[in-house]
């Protein structure tokens, strides 16, 4: 089968054809890639399958998400103690991100076994049809620290051994990376660098990676001083940090729109009203810091962009009526803050395949990678905007839409 649109825009950063073709396989596996006409040549008597004024991208990879947080919804007391429910709910958020063409999400802590049993559904079994799972198992935050009442989703954990313990757990249970929080909306970090150290080192002799949530500038800097592999909101990085990871090859994945998206929503007092219980409402008593974050991202993103660390597109959406993994709009907040638009289709695509240790499989439009590419009306690279006007998305070669 082949693919064709005015634009095809390969991931890697630099590379677009024109009027371009991708040629996929029975095996829903790309064949090809490159201007329209040659690909033809190649290919007499396939079908075709022609999009128009259309880009063809890779298909997303949402880095930061929590699939099975369900206390953000309505009915939420209904959740606990329910795995089924759990389990439909994850079940329904994944399909409808995969409506939207993310294809591959790295899920950083979710309730014990639901992303391993999502993993299991789809990609053993065949059951349904859902993005690539990368995940943490349950996330591990000192006594009280941030997340420990995210009922089942957080573990706590104190004193090195017993992180090591903690994540020898989430590893045995089948997780694929280790998730670590240390920080909350204040300036005081949990995790001691001990245990920091510890946490990384059981991680990387074993070969596994390690991300965490650090938003403010001591446990931001503590975290680089351990040498975790990606660095979850870093909110108020320095361009002093931001020069140390990118010299020790640590990865940031800011989640602008976690903190603007509610930041926008505290500001509008009829919201405010709306939201006054549950998480929503704890987010509330922290306006000053959702301000604060909205501001520093706007401010200084291009700025710590400039150092070179690899920026990654994550979304971290948990708040009630939020949309479901909005990478489009993450890589929107990117554009209009200095990023390039094929900069920022890189970030969610193939330098995150990279970060997962997935290039071998998906991120590019590439011969030999699976065919999860997205089709968006328009021009993608005048209108970042485009990507959430989905005409398509081939979750590999399997048309979704
Ligand atoms: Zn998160």
């Amino acid at each position: 089968m082949i693919l064709k649109a005015k634009r095809v825009v390969a991931g890697d950063g630099k590379t677009v054809w024109l009027d371009g073709a991708v040629r996929l396989n029975g095996e829903g596996v790309i064949t090809g890639v490159g201007p329209a006409g040659e690909i033809a040549q190649h290919s007499a008597g396939e079908e075709v399958c022609d999009f128009g004024d259309a880009s063809l991208l890779p298909g997303l990879i949402d880095m930061h998400v929590h699939t099975g947080y369900w206390w953000s919804e309505p009915d939420a007391e209904s959740y606990r103690d329910n795995p089924y429910r759990i389990a439909y709910f994850a079940l329904d958020t994944l399909g409808r991100a995969l409506r939207t063409g993310v294809t591959t999400v790295r899920d950083v802590s979710s309730p014990g076994g639901c992303m391993q049993a999502m993993r299991w559904a789809s990609a053993e079994r065949g059951f349904f049809t859902l993005p690539r799972i990368v995940h943490c198992g349950r996330g591990i935050c000192f006594t009280g620290g941030h997340g420990w009442p995210l009922t089942g989703g957080v573990v706590e954990a104190d004193g090195a051994d017993n992180v090591r313990a903690a994540i020898r757990r989430e590893l045995r249970d089948g997780a694929d990376w280790i998730k670590i929080l240390t920080s909350h909306r204040t300036h005081t970090p949990e995790f001691t660098q001990e245990e920091l150290n510890a946490a990384v080192d059981e991680c990387h002799r074993r070969g596994v990676k390690i991300c965490v949530h650090a938003g403010t500038h001591p446990s931001i800097q503590m975290c680089i001083d351990a040498g975790f592999d990606t660095i979850e909101h870093a909110t108020f990085l320095t361009r002093e940090q931001a020069v140390q990871m990118r010299e020790r090859g640590i990865a940031w994945v800011p989640t602008i729109i976690a903190y603007t998206y509610i930041y926008e929503q505290l500001c509008d007092s009829s919201l405010r009203e709306s939201i006054a219980g549950g998480i929503d409402g704890a987010a509330l008593s922290d306006f000053d810091y959702f301000r604060q974050a909205a501001e520093a991202y706007r401010e200084h993103f291009k700025e710590l962009l400039d150092t070179g660390v690899v920026t990654l597109a994550g979304t971290d959406m948990v708040l009630h009526g939020a949309p479901v993994m909005p990478v489009w709009r993450e890589l929107a907040y990117m554009v209009e803050y200095g990023m390039q638009p094929l900069a920022a289709i890189a970030s969610a695509t193939s330098l995150a395949a990279q970060t997962l240790g997935l290039s071998g499989e998906t991120g590019a439009l590439q011969p030999g990678l699976c065919g999860d590419i997205l089709v968006v009306q328009g021009d993608v690279l005048s209108d970042i905007g485009a990507l959430n006007r989905p005409v398509q998305v081939y979750r590999s070669g399997r048309a979704v839409l």
